[in-house]
């Protein structure tokens, strides 16, 4: 097998916040930073700034247990929005796909 070159790609690309594995967007699970807290953004569409888990489970609770997206969207991460992300977090299918 030859190696394929290197393409630019138009697919913009996210960082997980705990493994910073980078993947397309559609990959990762979005958080976006609102007035309320920090809310689960399952389209990708909401405004603010974002912060994205990949579909490990151990990097949410590794991002819950040193607060990674508190700290990468640079805020307070509420008692709700922790609970949330436990109700996301059980939802998670090892390997796949994010929701879309
Ligand atoms: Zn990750």
């Amino acid at each position: 097998m030859s190696p394929q070159p290197l393409k630019l790609r138009r697919t913009p690309v996210r960082t997980c916040v705990t493994c910073r594995k980078t993947e397309g967007k559609r990959a990762l699970h979005r958080f976006v930073r609102t007035a309320a807290g920090i809310e689960f953004d399952p389209g990708g569409k909401k405004a603010g700034r974002g912060a994205y888990l990949c579909a490990e489970i151990d990097c949410w609770r590794t991002a819950l247990q040193r607060n990674l997206l508190a700290r990468a969207l640079q805020c307070e991460i509420t008692a709700e929005d922790v609970q949330r992300m436990e109700t996301h977090m059980k939802k998670l299918v090892p390997g796949a796909p994010a929701i879309s």
